[in-house]
């Protein structure tokens, strides 16, 4: 039974309650999906880089992205991951990847030099109840001026309008127990490596909504193991986004599985 409510459950709670089965209650084994390897190595490189900064050990750019592609190389973001069984490749060639990446790491060192990004702490563990939630999340970045920072690597850039857009803020809001300032700043390769951000303001009463009238149901019906929800348009369900796409190939959601009946193991 899942002990903790954090942003990232309830998100794929909401998209696809078969696959919150397989991450978050049976702990299944798979590959895990490209698209979230590459994000968390770059997530842990810039983690790095910031956090040493913060200590007074700065780390050169060049040393970040050496630190980013021995890290890719060596698979360790996989050793904080229970249930990987390797990487999903999809056929692609990793030094490539690898030759691809690196420039929106430099990029994006660059991007947040000239903006004036000033980190008073990285990958910040939070842990409070609100109303009986017990609620739990990991914050990317704050920046000395208080303002919560995420960072979003995406293969290409979309106008971001799915839930969770929406969703993340506001949690990371209720962790804090205060009206936040939020920025997604995101990395993208298509149509061209760029570095987008966008902002989101959280006040007291949308947190306020969030912990009394939103997630009070949906920690309900995890725990009770209801699965009514589903969304068929989500992006996750991919085979880079969905590490279980090799064995469901979208299987719950086209079936009647996303209103409660998940597929057998091997649905298609
Ligand atoms: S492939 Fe799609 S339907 Fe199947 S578990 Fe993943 S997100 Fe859900």
């Amino acid at each position: 039974m899942i002990k903790s409510l954090t942003y990232a459950a309830t998100k794929t709670y909401l998209e696809c309650a078969y696959r919150f089965q397989l991450i978050y209650l049976e702990q299944r084994p798979a590959p895990v999906a490209l698209s979230l390897f590459l994000g968390s190595t770059l997530h842990l490189a810039l983690a790095t880089f910031y956090q040493r900064g913060i200590e007074g050990n700065p780390m050169t750019c060049r040393e970040c992205e050496s630190f980013f592609t021995e890290a890719l190389r060596k698979q360790t973001v996989l050793q904080h991951m229970p249930s990987a069984q390797g990487v999903a490749w999809e056929d692609r060639d990793p030094r490539s990847l690898e030759a691809e990446t690196l420039p929106l790491l430099r990029l994006y060192l660059n991007w947040a030099e000239k903006t004036g990004l000033s980190p008073a702490c990285v990958e910040r563990e939070v842990r409070r109840t609100v109303g009986g939630l017990p609620i739990y999340g990991r914050i990317d970045l704050i920046d000395r001026s208080g303002i919560v920072i995420d960072w979003k690597t995406t293969q290409a850039y979309a106008e971001q309008a799915e839930a969770g857009n929406v969703l993340q803020p506001l949690f990371y809001a209720a962790l804090l127990g205060r009206p936040i300032e939020f920025h997604f700043h995101y990395l993208h390769k298509l149509p061209a490596l760029e570095i987008r951000w966008e902002t989101r303001s959280v006040s007291r009463s949308a947190i306020q909504w969030l912990t009394q009238e939103f997630l009070p149901p949906v920690w309900e019906a995890m725990r009770c193991g209801v699965y009514p929800y589903a969304d068929p348009s989500s992006r996750t369900c991919s085979p880079s986004c969905c590490d279980h796409w090799g064995t469901c190939k979208g299987g719950a959601l086209r079936s009647d599985a996303g209103a409660g009946k998940p597929p057998a193991s091997d649905p298609v």
